[in-house]
């Protein structure tokens, strides 16, 4: 009799001790699995520019939608936040262009507010190891964004910029490295760091595309000399000229600069088949631009890289795209 109890408690210790084994490699097996996480909100369906204009709500629909048919709903979160974020973005626009905005597109200024909201929670996670780095599902984009007091190439703040300069002033990290391979030059983010050695800004685009500016020439001014980088990409421009100008240029400057953070404008109008862009760059293309800057991330700065959508004009294209650039943010293996 005792020995029949005995046996079965030992059984007992065997199921409970296995089972502790596994619920132990599921966690760790789903804790590899969030190493990623894509943030959006269901703000970004309001904003509305007008019928038929290409930066739409459906851009955003279309990713969410190609999450959901992927399997990355584990690390998908949409949420509403209620920080306050006026004071981050004044360090880089004006009270006069947020008064002007509000005053004349209170929605559209909500909507691009809230991007900046998902940009910098993305930052603390990353910061706290919440996550290794984030991908931000937001629209409107943001790397036009000027102090005119309107909106420019449908971009109203220009979140990757202010999102730097949290990323400076809450976290005390100097050196900013920003990626922005969207088909149109950034020259918002170009304006904003011309003189500034602190940050790094590589951009690949059409020079003779809107807004006809990103000139190879303009170097940055000043102590900022040196630290702004043009790259002049033609029509048809291919997976293999984009992939050898990272790897020629940005992967060299970036190891000279050792970068704290890396930031990416995450345009995919820079894909095949875009309605405002005409490259022939497709999404295996994405994937080894997106290794190369996760790479430098290890290397120099924890991992610690925050992606944020620009454009990105073809619905179904620009989801592909998306996942995969995610599918690969996500793979650490
Ligand atoms: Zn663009």
């Amino acid at each position: 009799m005792r020995n029949i109890r005995e046996r079965r408690n030992f059984l007992k210790l065997i199921l409970y001790s296995s089972l502790f084994f596994y619920s132990n490699q599921f966690v760790l097996a789903s804790k590899k699995l969030t190493n990623t996480k894509i943030l959006s909100s269901l703000i970004f369906k309001k904003h509305i520019i007008s019928e038929n204009h290409p930066e739409k709500p459906e851009r955003i629909e279309f990713i969410i939608k190609a999450i959901k048919t992927s399997g990355l709903m584990n690390i998908f979160e949409n949420f509403n936040l209620t920080r306050k974020v006026e004071n981050w973005i004044r360090l880089i626009h004006s009270e006069e262009h947020i008064n002007l905005l509000k005053l004349a597109f209170p929605l559209a200024e909500r909507v691009s507010q809230h991007a900046v909201k998902i940009c910098l929670e993305g930052v603390d996670r990353i910061m706290n190891g919440v996550n290794k780095n984030i991908f931000c599902a937001t629209r409107p984009p943001g790397h036009h964004a000027l102090n005119t007091g309107k909106d420019e190439g449908f971009c109203f703040y220009n979140h990757i910029a202010i999102t730097a300069k949290y990323i400076q002033k809450k976290y005390k990290l100097s050196k900013i490295l920003i990626v922005d391979w969207d088909y149109h030059h950034g020259n918002s983010t170009e304006y904003f760091f011309y003189d500034d050695p602190s940050i790094l800004f590589f951009s690949t685009h059409d020079q003779f595309a809107y807004p006809g500016t990103g000139t190879p020439d303009k170097i940055g001014i000043g102590k900022g000399k040196g630290f702004n980088i043009n790259i002049h990409l033609p029509c048809q421009t291919t997976n293999n000229q984009i992939i050898e100008v990272f790897k020629n240029i940005l992967i060299p400057r970036a190891n000279r600069f050792k970068p704290e953070f890396i930031l990416i404008s995450s345009g995919f109008d820079s894909r095949i088949n875009d309605l405002l862009g005409c490259y022939n760059v497709n999404d295996e293309g994405f994937v080894e631009l997106t290794r190369i800057v996760k790479k430098l991330a290890n290397i120099h700065c924890n991992d610690r890289l925050l992606s944020v959508l620009e454009g990105g004009y073809n619905l179904e294209g620009n989801a592909k795209a998306t996942i995969a650039h995610v599918k690969e943010l996500n793979n650490f293996i």
